[in-house]
């Protein structure tokens, strides 16, 4: 599917929205996008997954990892189709942490996926996890990139798209100046 393909179906399901919106961060942007409501079709989940599972296909590793909650599906669906095994990370008071038993071992190679990136700071608490646990990070997969700046990693980073949004603080916010009414996403009208 070409990248303009996948934006209409983002937007026909509601997942991309373009207008002005107040982010949970406080800062105001012209796009709004909810990787949920495009995983919440499998079949979909299916689709992009097999991208991610397709780049990755041919590299060495055992296990993926990802973090709650919008990863999760994500990794389960990649290890699926790749056959590997699939843990989760969480967050307990604020600290990402492996849980319920989840293990890696010394010099086990590791696959993060991801549904969205940002700003990688979850992606970099999991580097951390798996790092800790002396296992190696192969790569990072994620459905969208979000980021604003390029983030060097030291593995390849691979994603189905690349959304960029522009986001503005509150007094400075173009769209505020042109008195387009602001949405709050996922809040109730
Ligand atoms: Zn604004």
């Amino acid at each position: 599917m070409d990248r303009e393909k996948k934006l209409n179906l983002f937007r026909e399901i509601g997942a991309l929205q373009e207008g002005h919106f107040l982010l949970s961060s406080g800062l105001h942007s012209n796009i709004y996008f909810q990787c949920a409501l495009v995983l919440q079709y499998p079949d979909l989940a299916t689709l992009f997954c097999q991208e991610i599972a397709n780049y990755f296909s041919n590299f060495d590793f055992e296990t993926v990892i990802s973090p709650a909650l919008g990863g999760i599906i994500v990794g389960q669906e990649v290890a699926r189709l790749l056959r590997k095994r699939s843990i989760f990370t969480e967050r307990t008071d604020s600290k990402m942490t492996l849980r319920r038993g989840f293990k890696l071992n010394q010099g086990e190679r590791v696959l993060i996926c991801e549904d969205v990136v940002t700003t990688a700071r979850s992606t970099k608490e999991v580097i951390e996890i798996v790092e800790n646990s002396g296992a190696i990070v192969i790569g990072l997969g994620s459905i969208v990139d979000r980021t604003i700046e390029k983030i060097n990693f030291n593995f390849p980073f691979f994603s189905t798209i690349k959304i960029s949004a522009e986001t503005f603080y509150p007094e400075i916010c173009p769209l505020c100046r042109q008195n387009i009414p602001i949405i709050k996403p996922g809040s109730r009208k």
